[in-house]
């Protein structure tokens, strides 16, 4: 195999970024695996996609040559992403498949991110410090009592006090020392009713005190993992957006993922607030949370699921008879796909995922809006 030199990540190449693939091939193109590695974790979060479903033993891995073969077969793959659990949880899980898939990706130039709490000892992380291009983490908490009450919100028999503030420690200094010697850790914080009082705080702790490279923002959507949190209006989420562009450390890079504003609302204030973004120094957005183009592959079963639409769709395939480029065209043919598969070419923009669709726009027929959006143009 061959070994590319692959560019930093920065403002200006943000591999999970989904408009690559339109730029690159024309056409959403799947460029991005992630991989389930395990169901385990210190850590029970309430608004964790995987916190129900979590157990205290993972069954047997698929034989990494299949999964070798599935991603070999794939001729655009950029981007992999690691995902549990806790990834860096089960030794075994690290070294039978974590490490491995680490390594193949390095083999063939694909950058890698591991959504991680980040509450480990340090030397796991820094054991795979070199092969990391984005170690991603979640941070909601604006009180330490967040933290004790929602990061084991899932947890049948609560851990003493002591032993979650410790945790919380560990990831503050887990954070810096990382970013210190670094690594490129980004912190993501959901916009909801619990982090809306702290944002000031938690931004703060995130640039300061963690030391990251980069803070992602994303509106929080109603799925089953996150029913217990509440969700921002539209306009709450709006004055949160202008807020959090008043008090934002400039030289850190903020990441805004799924936001609820496109250019084909006829809202002026919306058009300002998304030009503002666009001026905004050190400012990116993201039509999906972590690209559009994606598969979710569960190493234990093989089950595939379409990332962030798991809820809608269910398993789709797997990997044990089916290649996963077919499954992706066969995915995009879907009536599901299709409803919500609208590009607008002049602001870069792919629509709303289904998460947003639904929670805000459901009644608007974005496939509509883009023809006006395009005749807009064509005349303008
Ligand atoms: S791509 Fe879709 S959401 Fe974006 S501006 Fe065009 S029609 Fe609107």
């Amino acid at each position: 195999m061959i070994i590319t030199n692959k560019k930093p990540i920065s403002i200006h190449n943000d591999p999970w970024e989904a408009y690559n693939d339109v730029i690159d091939n024309g056409q959403l193109t799947l460029s991005n695996i992630e991989f389930t590695t395990t169901n385990l974790c210190n850590m029970r979060c309430s608004h964790c996609a995987v916190g129900y479903t979590l157990q205290t033993k993972d069954p047997d891995p698929l034989p990494m040559d299949i999964i070798y073969r599935r991603l070999d077969e794939i001729p655009n793959l950029r981007t992999l992403s690691i995902t549990g659990g806790e990834p860096m949880f089960s030794k075994k899980s690290i070294k039978n498949v974590v490490k491995p898939l680490l390594k193949y990706a390095h083999q063939r130039g694909i950058y890698v991110q591991m959504n991680s709490n980040l509450t480990l000892p340090q030397d796991r992380y820094l054991d795979i410090a070199e092969y990391i291009d984005v170690m991603h983490i979640s941070h909601n908490w604006g009180t330490i009592q967040e933290f004790t009450d929602v990061g084991f919100g899932a947890m049948k028999k609560q851990p003493p006090i002591k032993a979650k503030l410790k945790l919380y420690e560990q990831m503050l200094d887990n954070a810096s020392t990382l970013s210190e010697q670094g690594m490129f850790v980004s912190a993501e914080t959901m916009l909801n009713q619990s982090t809306l009082p702290y944002l000031d705080k938690i931004h703060n702790e995130i640039v300061n005190d963690m030391k990251c490279s980069r803070h992602e923002v994303h509106p929080m959507y109603p799925a089953d993992f996150a029913s217990s949190l509440n969700v921002l209006s539209l306009k709450e989420m709006k004055e949160a957006i202008h807020h959090l562009l008043d008090i934002r450390d400039q030289d850190t890079w903020m990441l805004f993922g799924t936001l609820p504003i496109y250019p084909c609302i006829n809202d002026e204030n919306d058009q300002q607030l998304l030009q503002r973004l666009r001026d905004a120094k050190n400012v990116t957005m993201r039509n999906d949370p972590d690209g559009r183009s994606r598969l979710n592959v569960n190493v234990f079963t093989g089950n595939v699921i379409v990332t962030d639409f798991g809820d809608e769709n269910g398993t789709i395939s797997n990997i044990q008879k089916d290649r996963l480029t077919d499954v992706f065209n066969q995915w995009l043919t879907s009536d599901l796909a299709q409803s919500l598969n609208c590009h607008c070419s002049e602001y870069h923009c792919l629509g709303p995922n289904v998460l947003v669709k639904n929670m805000y726009y459901p009644d608007t027929d974005f496939r509509q809006k883009e023809i006006e959006m395009h005749a807009k143009h064509i005349f303008s």
